[in-house]
This record gives C-alpha cells, sequence and structure tokens, in this order.
C-alpha cells in the first residue's frame, strides 16, 4: 500500500489535528490514573464531544454519524489521538466491533435506533459471547432461546462479559435450534440489559477491578424485532464481530503502547541500574530499542490490515496476525518494564513509593488477560496456519 498521503489525506489530518488540539481535555492526565469506575462518565463526555465534531467513527458511513472516511483516513485519526496522547473512547466495545456489526447485519430501523447511541456513548454496549463451557469453542455455546409469539425466552449464563456492569446493552449469541449441527443453530439477539431477569454478577481480577462480569439469564423475553441477521446464522454474525475485534483493536492500543514505551524510556533515563541510569546499560537499550522497533512493526501491520479491509469491505483472518502480535508484544512491554523498575515497579496504586501510582504493576497483571481474550494465542495460529496459510486443520 501507499503510506505516502495523498492531498485530500493531509487535508484530513490537519483539520483533526486543528480540531484535536483545541479539544483534549488538558487535565487527561490527573485522570489517567484512576480506576475505569471512576474516570467513566468523563470518558464518556469525551467521546460525546468526538461524537459532536464528527470523530466518533470517522470510517462509518455518513447516514449513520460517521464521515465515510476511508481506512487509510481512519488510521490517520488513531495516529493523531496517540501523537495528542488524547484519552480514549469509553464505548470500546460499541465502536470497535458491535457498530460495525450492526452496521453490516441490522436492519434499517435497527440502524438508527442503536447507532447514533453508540457513537455518542449515550449507550454502552457488551459483548455477550462466552459462557462457562464455550470460549475457544464459541460454536459449542448452551444458551437456550425459545420462540414464544413474538418473543425469545432466553434461559442460561454468559461469562467473562466485559463491560457488563455498565452495559446498557449487549450482542447475545444464543442457541435457537438444538437439533441442527451446532454452527448452525445459533442467531444474535440485541438485548437490552435491564431487561427483567437479567442479573450480572462482577467478577473480581487479579489487578484488583472487575472489568468483567458473570451474566444469568432468568426467562428473559426478547422481541425477535432484536434479532440481528437472521435466525439460526448467528455463526456468521459472531464471525463478524471477531473478525473486527482481532482486525481493528490494535490501532486503538498503538497509542497505549507508544506512550508506556516513551514513558518507560524516560523512566530509564534516570532510575539507577548498576550505579548509573538505566539508559546506559547496554542490554536495557537493546531492549528498549528492540519494544519501539515491534511497536513500529504493530503500526504497520494495523495498515495491512486496513488495507485488505478497503479492497474487501470486510476484515479478514488477517486480523488474527495482529491480534496475536499486540498481545505478546505487551507482555514483553510489560516484563521489560519490570526489569527497568525493579521491585519498585510491582508497588501498586497508592503506595507513595510505587512508580507511576502503580500504572506498570497494573499494566503487568492485566497482560495477562491479552493472550486470552478476544481468542487465545493458540486460537490465533489456528486461524493463521488454517485460514491465512492454507495449513490442514489441527483438530
Ligand atoms: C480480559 C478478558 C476479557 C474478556 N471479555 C470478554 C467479553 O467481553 N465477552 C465475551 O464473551 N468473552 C470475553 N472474554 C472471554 C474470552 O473470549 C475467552 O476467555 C477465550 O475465548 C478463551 O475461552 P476459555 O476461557 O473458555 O478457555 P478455553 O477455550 O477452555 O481454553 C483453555 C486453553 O485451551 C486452549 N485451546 C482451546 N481450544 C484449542 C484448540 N482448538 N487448539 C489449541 N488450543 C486450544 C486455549 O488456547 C487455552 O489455552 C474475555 C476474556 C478475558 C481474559
Amino acid at each position: 500500500m501507499d503510506l505516502n498521503l495523498s492531498t485530500e489525506e493531509r487535508q484530513f489530518r490537519d483539520e483533526l489535528r486543528g480540531w484535536l488540539e483545541a479539544n483534549v481535555p488538558k487535565d487527561w492526565p490527573a485522570w489517567r490514573e484512576k480506576p475505569l469506575e471512576e474516570s467513566f462518565e468523563y470518558l464518556r463526555s469525551w467521546q460525546r464531544k468526538l461524537y459532536e465534531g464528527g470523530w466518533a467513527a470517522v470510517s462509518w458511513p455518513k447516514e449513520y454519524g460517521g464521515r465515510s472516511a476511508t481506512l487509510m483516513q481512519q488510521a490517520i485519526f488513531w495516529q493523531e489521538m496517540a501523537r495528542l496522547e488524547a484519552p480514549p473512547m469509553v464505548n470500546a466495545l460499541g465502536l470497535g466491533l458491535i457498530g460495525p456489526t450492526i452496521i453490516a447485519f441490522g436492519t434499517e430501523s435497527q440502524k438508527k435506533r442503536f447507532v447514533p447511541k453508540i457513537l455518542s456513548a449515550e449507550e454502552i454496549w457488551c459483548q455477550g459471547f462466552s459462557e462457562p463451557n464455550a470460549g475457544s469453542d464459541l460454536a459449542g455455546l448452551q444458551m437456550d432461546a425459545r420462540l414464544d409469539g413474538d418473543h425469545y425466552v432466553v434461559n442460561g449464563q454468559k461469562v467473562w462479559t466485559s463491560y457488563g456492569w455498565i452495559g446498557d446493552w449487549c450482542e447475545l449469541v444464543v442457541r435457537t435450534d438444538p437439533n441442527v449441527p451446532k454452527h448452525k443453530g445459533l442467531t444474535v439477539l440485541l438485548v437490552d440489559m435491564k431487561s427483567p431477569g437479567v442479573e450480572v454478577r462482577p467478577l473480581r481480577q487479579m489487578t484488583g477491578e472487575s472489568e468483567f462480569n458473570e451474566i444469568f439469564f432468568r426467562d428473559v423475553r426478547i422481541p425477535t424485532a432484536n434479532v440481528l441477521g437472521q435466525v439460526n446464522d448467528g455463526w456468521n454474525v459472531a464471525v463478524s464481530t471477531l473478525m473486527h475485534e482481532r482486525g481493528s483493536y490494535g490501532a486503538r492500543l498503538h497509542l497505549i503502547f507508544k506512550r508506556a514505551i516513551n514513558r518507560l524510556i524516560e523512566l530509564s533515563r534516570t532510575l539507577q541500574r548498576n550505579g548509573r541510569p538505566a539508559v546506559h546499560d547496554a542490554l536495557v537499550r537493546q531492549k528498549l530499542a528492540q519494544c519501539y522497533a515491534e511497536i513500529e512493526i504493530m503500526r504497520l501491520n494495523q495498515l495491512r490490515a486496513f488495507s485488505r479491509i478497503s479492497a474487501t469491505g470486510i476484515p479478514g483472518p488477517e486480523g488474527s496476525i495482529q491480534k496475536l502480535f499486540w498481545s505478546e508484544l505487551n507482555q514483553r512491554l510489560q516484563q521489560l518494564a519490570q526489569e527497568i523498575l525493579g521491585p519498585y515497579g510491582q508497588l501498586e496504586k497508592g503506595d507513595s513509593l510505587a512508580v507511576d501510582n502503580g500504572l506498570w504493576a497494573y499494566g503487568y497483571l492485566r497482560c495477562r488477560g491479552n493472550t486470552i481474550e478476544a481468542g487465545t494465542s493458540e486460537v490465533q495460529r489456528n486461524i493463521i496456519g488454517h485460514f491465512v496459510l492454507g495449513l490442514p486443520r489441527s483438530y
């Protein structure tokens, strides 16, 4: 792909840069260190501001609140957000995976009803896919949905549902036909999380936070008008969501990783190692440089994924390369941070000696989940092996 910006792309970048310079909140660094539960409303109003400026999802069609921007412009958007260290958008799953799936599979009235409120963060979305016995093997899920007039009655349990505690709506995969091969009996429903019979129980993670949850459904009635796509074609709808998740999420993360490596370089200029600043240690320099280069590789891989989407209109299995790379890269980055920071890096938020108020201790613990969420590394390698390289299936 051509990485030089066209005149139109430069104009887009300059307009965006001007808007961001005028609007990125100056007090973000103070908020960044707070837990998501506390900063949630702050981040929601930041997303609302982006939405009002027309910047919340630039590549989405104009009629649904986007700018019909090219994917190259989308990449420029994330780069500029990273350059100015702008806060992230809070409706991450709505913007990154569920909104694009509704645009691709939804009826006109579903698109009009749901998409603007995803963009404005008025309604936060969560993704109800995994169950206690169906994670990697998503098609094996059991959540039961029986048709009763113009409603489905849903019973069962989901688990690991990120944003379940704050979710207004859920993209839920259910089994509508238990008598056909497992991939063929699934349906996706758009579920109001305030429906009677929905119970959300937060799960405590090793980071101390409760980002994800168990959700129990007991005789929850969901209108058939909320079926997304076709009944019993839920596998295709769900895979489309997963491909968006794997293919585009890295663009957002580039912002975070770039900030982390820059901060680590800054810290290693002052932190002592063997009697002199760590940055003079040959091994530390090598590792920092390696990590910096890998973050750049991640950005270029993302452009390749965008390039593929521009050509075909949909994200492909190549997104798994990106997912595998960013999740393992973050673990290398956090490991390096711990090596450089020493025991102080393990101190948690609130400890007066903790480096960056415990940000690194948090990052180290949280990154373990990266190679599990959105499909484990083994699953990504299986997808790359079979669908990208054309190797025989492993099972
Ligand atoms: C931080 C985080 C956030 C999450 N958020 C959500 C969310 O919002 N919504 C949601 O629905 N889910 C979410 N999940 C769940 C996630 O999608 C699952 O944990 C994941 O798909 C793995 O499923 P599992 O935990 O059941 O593990 P299993 O599928 O039981 O896997 C166990 C082990 O076996 C390996 N394995 C399984 N099958 C194969 C195979 N065919 N070949 C090789 N190895 C294999 C796996 O790689 C893994 O190491 C989240 C998970 C995490 C960690």
